[in-house]
């Protein structure tokens, strides 16, 4: 029998599909276009098949269902992505590769890769970039009585000179996700994300309200640290500005348990691996 675990990241734009030794080392990893479910699972299970592991643990975009006496647990839920609502990914898994299969969202994979890194065991992780989403672990578990946080989705006040921006969530509008992410940027000024200078003071305005969802976290968490992954924490100054942000709009009311650049980082894991590494800590807990 594999020693092996295996990780599987499933994103809306990408499956990252990796198998580890008993160490966590990596042996082999690639990415795959996520497109149709049939298409994208059944490569991936094909995957799995060439490379045996005796567990799996993915991390999913959602809303999944992560409530273990559900008869739709294991399945992704009610998401705007074309033909991938209501679809049972768990299951599907589960009756081809005939393995345990821990599941949870991408974000709390994310957070518990980050967990087995630094040791800490109250932390909450935040990705910011095409969508948001965040997840937090209290005392070595993830949070979430009856499902999982959905943080990215939480409301926030305006930035004074954002008032006439309606916001991109189909849900909500102006929410988190709605006024911060990625795509907020070119449907605010015209201007992709990628292409926005440095200095241009819509950086400012994003950093003003992810700064606002690290506030929230604080107060409703007190976590040990606040992880930020994701494309838009990678432009330069980002992480700087959500520092600075941050600190005005907390006017420390609480005290942090260590100094602001250590509290709100960047991913100890590089290459937006901690969710890789979650995913085989997490196969592993399912053994064990
Ligand atoms: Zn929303």
């Amino acid at each position: 029998m594999s020693n092996y675990y295996g990780s599987v990241e499933a994103g809306g734009t990408k499956f990252v599909l990796a198998i580890a030794d008993e160490n966590f080392k990596l042996i082999d990893q690639i990415k795959i276009p996520t497109e149709t479910p049939e298409k994208t699972i059944q490569a991936s299970i094909d995957y799995f098949m060439e490379h045996p592991v005796q567990a799996i643990g993915i991390g999913s975009f959602g809303p999944i269902d992560v409530s273990a006496d559900s008869k739709t647990y294991g399945f992704i839920t009610s998401t705007p992505k074309k033909h991938w609502a209501n679809v049972d990914l768990v299951g599907q898994f589960k009756q081809a590769l005939q393995v345990p299969i821990a599941f949870t969202t991408d974000v709390n994979a994310s957070a518990y890769g980050e967990m087995i890194v630094t040791g800490l065991e109250n932390l909450v992780y935040f990705t910011i970039g095409t969508g948001i989403g965040g997840g937090a672990i209290q005392s070595g578990h993830f949070i979430g009585g009856c499902s999982h946080a959905e943080m990215g989705h939480q409301m926030i006040k305006r930035h004074p000179d954002d008032l006439d921006f309606e916001g991109i969530c189909p849900f909500h509008n102006d929410c988190l996700e709605g006024l911060a992410a990625g795509p907020s940027i070119e449907a605010r000024t015209g201007i992709r994300g990628e292409n926005m200078p440095e200095n241009h003071p819509v950086w400012d305005i994003q950093a003003y309200y992810i700064a606002q969802a690290a506030v929230n976290a604080t107060l409703t968490l007190a976590p040990e640290r606040i992880i930020f992954g994701g494309g838009v924490m990678e432009v330069t100054g980002m992480l700087e500005r959500v520092q600075k942000n941050f600190e005005q709009l907390l006017n420390h009311y609480v005290t942090l348990p260590c100094p602001l650049n250590e509290y709100l980082t960047l991913p100890s894991v590089a290459e937006n691996g901690s969710a890789t590494l979650g995913n085989f800590a997490l196969a592993k807990s399912v053994l064990y």
